[in-house]
């Protein structure tokens, strides 16, 4: 680890609050998700996404544009991008970004890895542009009924110090910081280092479980009820995520790594220690006759 997680969480900021124009980039489950607590919260809300999702955009209070260059027209403060994590550089990179009020646009993503959106953001958007990059800790299940206490982790990546600019990027984060979020500031880099200890390891040990279709039983114990929980939550994300989740962070590869290492671990360790209980058990459940007869053979003293 990089940094002990205390001297990563550092002091909360209170972030005041302003009515923000926000453009949503990709209207799925989680867009959907902080669209209803940000309509909640007064702000003026605005989707684009690949498929149709006018409906829906209605019925939450959201205007929805089909052709994200009508989108862009309509000068959001704050495009959030919420594609999946595989399908960001494709929609960054033919996004019309020219119908932009870009030096006033604050780019924010919510992809729950953090160096991949922070890269293609620097490398795609124009370098008067500000950019936040976010990861809510949580989704449309474990914040369902309030956001209190559930860590909003964000990296200022390039914000200004002062001015509007900078208001803008506070006025965000207010939105998490007054449903209750632990706002916890870290780099990017950082986030990636943990969530490949966390979260990746939590959604590939989900998935080897999955794979063995737990069932319950009448003597399950509280540890094995936790483990069913643990397949029945990761059956809900898509291999989509998944895979963004290994290749989108470039520490995933040495955790796969290390768990497989420690899975040959735990069954050396326990067929190692089998093998020799039941050889003792079945091969030499007596004492070995010829081997001392051959020591007493060879032995002068026995003999006279
Ligand atoms: P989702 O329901 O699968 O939605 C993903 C969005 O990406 C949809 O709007 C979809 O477009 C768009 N998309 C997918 N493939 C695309 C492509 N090839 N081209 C253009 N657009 C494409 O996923 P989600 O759960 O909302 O997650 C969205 C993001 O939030 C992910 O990056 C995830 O890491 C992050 N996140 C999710 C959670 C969570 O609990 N769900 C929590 C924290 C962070 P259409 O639907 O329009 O086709």
């Amino acid at each position: 680890m990089a940094a002990e997680a205390n001297n990563v969480t550092k002091p909360t900021t209170t972030f005041t609050s302003h009515v923000l124009k926000i453009g949503i980039v990709g209207f799925g489950k989680f867009g959907q998700f902080l669209a209803k607590t940000m309509n909640k919260q007064g702000h003026s809300l605005i989707a684009t996404s690949r498929s149709d999702y006018s409906d829906v955009c209605q019925a939450l209070g959201v205007t929805f544009f089909r052709d994200p260059r009508e989108f862009c027209k309509e000068r959001p403060d704050v495009i959030l991008v919420c594609t999946t994590i595989l399908a960001m550089e494709s929609t960054l990179r033919s996004f019309p970004l020219e119908e932009l009020n870009i030096i006033n646009t604050l780019f924010v993503d919510v992809l729950s890895v953090k160096e991949f959106p922070r890269n293609l953001f620097l490398e795609v958007l124009p370098e008067e542009c500000e950019i936040l990059c976010t990861h809510p800790m949580f989704g449309p299940e474990s914040g369902k009924t309030s956001w209190a206490g559930l860590p909003l982790v964000y990296d200022k990546v390039r914000i200004s110090e002062v001015g509007s600019r900078a208001q803008k990027c506070n006025d965000f984060l207010s939105i998490f910081e007054s449903e209750g979020c632990k706002m916890v500031e870290m780099t990017c880099a950082e986030h990636d280092l943990y969530a490949a200890e966390t979260q990746f390891l939590t959604h590939t040990v989900g998935r080897i479980l999955s794979h063995m279709n737990l069932k319950s039983t009448p003597i399950d114990t509280k540890s094995y009820e936790t483990l069913r929980h643990l397949t029945e939550t990761i059956s809900g994300d898509s291999m989509d995520l998944y895979n963004g989740l290994f290749l989108c962070n470039a520490n995933t590869m040495e955790q796969l790594e290390k768990l497989e290492r420690a899975f040959d671990t735990v069954k050396n360790d326990l067929f190692g220690r089998l093998h020799s209980m039941i050889g003792k058990q079945l091969v030499h459940r007596v004492p070995d006759p010829s081997a001392s007869s051959t020591m007493d053979d060879a032995n002068p003293l026995k003999k006279a």
